[in-house]
This record gives C-alpha cells, sequence and structure tokens, in this order.
C-alpha cells in the first residue's frame, strides 16, 4: 500500500529528526541557541522510532530514510539503534542517509558504515578556520575537514557536503569550496539559505542558485547530471576532475509538484511539509500510547496525507507563519 496525496505524489522517503538538540548553534539554524534552553524533550524511544520506521517500511513501502536534527548523533547509543534499523532495512530494503555536522564522527566513520547507514551528508558552512568558529560557535573546521576524508576512506561515495550559502556570511567562499573539494569523492551541495521565523532571513542575505552557479562557472565548466525524479537537487558533474557540484533550489525554484518527503519530528509529529504548521500533524507518541495497531495509524497517515498542500507559499510569507525551526522539525 502507497501513501499517495491529492496531486497523485506518491511518498516513499522519511526524514526522521532523532533529536532538538545540537553540539553546534549555528547563527542561521539557531540563533535563539535554543540549546541551552531545551527542556528534556519527550523524545520518541528507540523502540518507537523502530515501530514508527516498521510502519512506514513494512506497511507503506517507504523506500529511503533520513535520520537528522537537531544532531543526530548526539543521542546515546546511536550506533546500537542504527544496527537495529539495519536488521529492518535488511528486511524491507529501504536505504538509510544521515545529515550531521560531522563533529562527533571523528574517528567513528567506519562504525558508522557497519551500523548500515547508506549514504553520508556533512554540513560544512565555511573552510576557514575563524568564520567556521564565527557560525558555528566551535572551533572544528578542520576536525570536520580529517572527518571527510575518513569518510572517503570508509567507502561513502561520493560524500556529500552541505554548504548553506549566505549573503555576506560566506559566499566568498563559494570558489574556495570547489577549489579544496574538486579532486575528491565528494558531491559539494550548495543549498539556498531557507526563512525560518527565527533566522532574521532576508532577501539581501540570499543567493540564488543561479548567481551561485554563474560564479561556480566562471572558473569551472559543469556537465549537467540526470537526476532522480524526485531528487531536490541540480546534480552535475565537474568537467575534469571528480568532484560533483550540486545546487538545491528550495527557494528559487521550489520541488513541491515531485515531492515525495514527509517527516517526523523528534517527539513524535507527523509533517507534510519542512514548511507546514501541523495542523493535521498526528502525533506518534500519543496514537502508541493510546494502543493504536498499525493498521489503524497506517489509516490515520491516509487521511492526513490528504491535506498535504499542493507547494509551500513564498518565502515572504513563510517569514510569517512560521515560529519553528529547523532543529525541531529537521533539516
Ligand atoms: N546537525 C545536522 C547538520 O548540521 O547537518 C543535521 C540538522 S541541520 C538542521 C540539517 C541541514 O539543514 C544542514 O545542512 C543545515 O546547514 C541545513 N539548514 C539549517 N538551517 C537552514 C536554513 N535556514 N536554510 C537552509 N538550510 C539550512
Amino acid at each position: 500500500m502507497k501513501l499517495i496525496d491529492r496531486f497523485n505524489r506518491t511518498h516513499d522517503y522519511l526524514r526522521i529528526s532523532l533529536t532538538d538538540k545540537c553540539n553546534y548553534n549555528c547563527i542561521y539554524c539557531n540563533p535563539n541557541k535554543l540549546n541551552d534552553k531545551l527542556s528534556k524533550m519527550d523524545l520518541l524511544s528507540f523502540e518507537e522510532l523502530l515501530r514508527v520506521i516498521e510502519i512506514f517500511a513494512g506497511e507503506l513501502e517507504f523506500k529511503k530514510i533520513r535520520f537528522t536534527g537537531g544532531e543526530p548523533l548526539v543521542r546515546r547509543d546511536i550506533f546500537k539503534f542504527f544496527s537495529e534499523v539495519k536488521k529492518l532495512k535488511n528486511k524491507y530494503g529501504f536505504k538509510t542517509a544521515i545529515t550531521t555536522n560531522g563533529s562527533l564522527l571523528k574517528g567513528r566513520v567506519s562504525e558508522l558504515k557497519i551500523s548500515g547507514i547508506d549514504s553520508l551528508n556533512i554540513s560544512l558552512d565555511s573552510l576557514d578556520k575563524n568564520k567556521f568558529l564565527s557560525i558555528t560557535q566551535k572551533d572544528e573546521a578542520d576536525r570536520i575537514l580529517s572527518v571527510i576524508d575518513e569518510a572517503i576512506e570508509n567507502g561513502y561515495s561520493p560524500v556529500k557536503v552541505n554548504v548553506v550559502v549566505i549573503k555576506g556570511v560566506n559566499d566568498d567562499e563559494i570558489l574556495n569550496f570547489v577549489h579544496y573539494f574538486k579532486d575528491m569523492d565528494v558531491n559539494i551541495r550548495f543549498i539556498e539559505f531557507m526563512p525560518f521565523g527565527s533566522n532574521a532571513w532576508e532577501r539581501n542575505g540570499f543567493m540564488s542558485y543561479k548567481e551561485i552557479k554563474n560564479l561556480v562557472e566562471e572558473k569551472y565548466s559543469l556537465s549537467v547530471l540526470s537526476s532522480d525524479k524526485n531528487s531536490v537537487a541540480k546534480d552535475f558533474q565537474m568537467d575534469n576532475y571528480p568532484a560533483k557540484v550540486s545546487f538545491i533550489t528550495s527557494i528559487s525554484e521550489h520541488f513541491c509538484s515531485t515531492c515525495n518527503r514527509v517527516r517526523i519530528s523528534s517527539t513524535g509529529k507527523f509533517r507534510l511539509c519542512l514548511f507546514s504548521e501541523g495542523k493535521h500533524e498526528i502525533n506518534f507518541k500519543k496514537l502508541f500510547q493510546k494502543n493504536y495497531s498499525n493498521d489503524d495509524i497506517v489509516n490515520e497517515l491516509k487521511e492526513a496525507i490528504k491535506h498535504k498542500w499542493e507547494k509551500h507559499p513564498e518565502p515572504e510569507e513563510l517569514i510569517e507563519m512560521i515560529g519553528n525551526n529547523m532543529m525541531s522539525i529537521g533539516g
């Protein structure tokens, strides 16, 4: 059985936020330093998460699950949990991915690989030691670069490096990124800065994918790669170099018409879109407490998906309506 909405979009990709907490306080993601304010959250337990995955993969034929956050690797015993997920993977055949800042992966990438995570995205917004510190509040640029090397050595191919481009913050480093990674098995993914209630998004901090791409092409030539129909990225191969360059155009050219994604927040709320307010949210924790069967839950999900909007509103409108931030929804 498949999870299909009113616009005939089949959903088979689940993004799970494992925690709201993060060991970084990135200025654009967590400007209000929520880490300092979060009380102990009522997170989904690993048992509950495994049941969620069993429902999506087993009942609704989901093909991909991504773990994100907050910082997913701050959860205790996370590798043990991934090993349990691996058993479900072997049973149902879905793929797994993680988006992480990489900080806690130092010396542990092989463990991540063995625990069954197929694909690895590491966020890195500056190559410059001081700028990295001013963005993340941690002096760890070199550490993350060494984790990227470790990931390549351990066979993540390609290692995806996420760079959120913000004008006046790191747009001067776009070519440096391409230059630095061009000879490596890396996919550099330039992400358009997205508005959230708390991150002071302004048109003048925004840089569109076309501007970013033009800048890259001043120095390097790119050949278009065919992307998966549900892909959120426009993918390019660098001519004469192994690295790939992609652009995530969430704002300038949204990809809602082919959206195949749904989300679960760290506390178990089902979300139809990164930007949706959650009027039709299902709370998995509550359903589990009420002893709903898997069939009951599937019925709830089929009802909820009917309310998925055709596309998300324009940025200015999003700023007004979104009080939430990436940390609680999961980026
Ligand atoms: N802590 C992990 C990490 O650093 O990758 C996972 C969570 S983070 C919220 C996931 C991704 O969302 C990161 O690549 C981050 O750069 C991106 N992100 C956060 N806020 C964003 C924003 N306002 N616009 C675009 N991307 C954003």
